[in-house]
């Protein structure tokens, strides 16, 4: 694609730039985590090396630095979802976290014996384990959204879901085992002329497509920053204002309060409420500088880039004898999953290692997603946009050769 840098882009990741197995690295698993571009590490390292503090805003000097980047970085996770307030951006450690935040504390509040939970069969198990706990806690029940042979959901069929005793629909955005872009939009329509609230999973849409929640209406937005090109171990839930003022926090502890005695404890309003403890600030200084270096290159145009490089990467992978593709809707992003049959896929992974080029095999933590084809395990390469076609090419290169073997 004229005018996408992405030899520029690779120089900013230095993690790109290592030889594996005696081969370049080629790393075709974004699905699973992203590498971080040098700004990361410089802004972690130098969060440490000079910042570092609680964060208790009056304290002293270092303290009300630590505070600013952590609210700054707070700004940053606002801007890039599109959020109106940043009092809506809630800091847990990823989205699993931020299912099981909303699960525990709206779906307790919210959801009881006999009520529905709306989820579809493309859900990682991250969108699906905390429901199941809520409903084994409650007594509710899970309805599920089904999918075609092209791994997209029937939406069709969505209306015919909804009853009186609908509680919440939770979707993902994009499929990590499939790469489907769901309609989460329309899903969110739907559900709102019921007046039931959506979760919409962005762990695996945040990376590869500009991301609105108040254009998409979400009620709560969840994603990971490692897999933005931030840290592990922080993420972050968004949540309509007046939806997050009446949950109930979900962990008690330091900072989440206003006053505390053994009779009765006040609670800070959102977002401090939900963020008992000392909270990841360095992993918040992390992801702010990610989501800047993102800004910077620019969202719509990495977007842009990736999607040619995926239809390069569809029809590249088509010429290897007997690959099946696992996933092949009309809108999708990033991942290209597929089996060989006769070939176990655990083995395609292991030799295509030997050449540097890192794809995962395995379930991918979303079982009735693959089942629905009839597999347990795919070949998952996925892209981000410091992939490039020569890559692509690498990769149905060690193809040809697993299969003529
Ligand atoms: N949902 C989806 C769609 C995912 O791809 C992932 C990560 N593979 C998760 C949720 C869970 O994210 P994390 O492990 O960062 O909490």
């Amino acid at each position: 694609l004229a005018g996408f840098d992405v030899e520029g882009v690779r120089r900013d990741f230095p993690a790109l730039h290592q030889r594996v197995n005696g081969h370049p690295l080629i790393w075709l698993d974004n699905a699973a985590t992203t590498h971080k571009p040098q700004s990361v590490l410089d802004a972690t390292s130098s969060y440490y090396g000079r910042d570092n503090s609680n964060i208790h805003r009056a304290a002293h000097t270092l303290a009300g630095r630590s505070t600013e980047l952590f609210e700054s970085g707070r700004e940053k996770v606002r801007q890039f979802l599109g959020a109106g307030d940043a009092k809506e951006i809630v800091f847990v450690r990823g989205t699993t976290e931020a299912i099981n935040l909303v699960a525990q504390s709206y779906g307790k509040q919210n959801i009881g014996e006999g009520d529905e939970i709306i989820l579809s069969v493309l859900e990682h198990h991250a969108n699906i384990v905390p429901w199941q706990l809520l409903a084994a806690q409650t007594g509710a029940k899970i309805r599920v959204i089904p999918a075609n042979d092209r791994g997209e959901l029937l939406l069709e069929e969505v209306p015919g879901l909804f009853n009186a005793r609908t509680k919440i629909v939770s979707i993902t955005q994009v499929s990590n085992a499939l790469g489907t872009i769901n309609p989460v939009e329309e899903i969110i329509a739907i559900a709102h002329s019921h007046g039931v609230p959506v979760l919409v999973d962005g762990a695996q849409s945040t990376p590869h497509i500009p991301i609105n929640v108040q254009a998409m209406d979400a009620d709560f937005f969840v994603f990971s920053g490692h897999k933005v090109f931030g840290p592990t171990g922080i993420g972050a839930l968004y949540g309509k204002s007046h939806l997050l003022e009446a949950m109930p926090p979900w962990q008690g502890g330091g900072h989440m309060i206003r006053d505390v005695t053994f009779e009765k404890t006040v609670y800070n309003n959102a977002p401090e409420k939900f963020e008992a403890g000392t909270p990841d600030i360095a992993g918040v200084v992390g992801l702010g500088a990610a989501i800047d270096y993102l800004f910077s290159v620019g969202i719509p145009a990495l977007a842009a880039y990736e999607h040619s490089l995926l239809e390069y990467a569809t029809a590249a992978l088509a010429s290897v004898p007997g690959l099946r593709p696992i996933g092949t809707a009309h809108h999708k992003a990033s991942v290209l999953g597929f089996v060989i049959p006769g070939i176990e896929n655990a083995l395609i992974a292991k030799h295509l290692d030997q050449q540097g080029i890192a794809v995962r095999a395995g379930h991918h933590c979303a079982m009735p997603a693959l089942r629905h084809f009839g597999v347990e395990t795919t070949v998952r390469p996925s892209l981000a946009f410091y992939n490039t076609f020569a890559e692509v090419d690498a990769l149905v290169h060690g193809l040809h050769q697993i299969v003529k073997r």
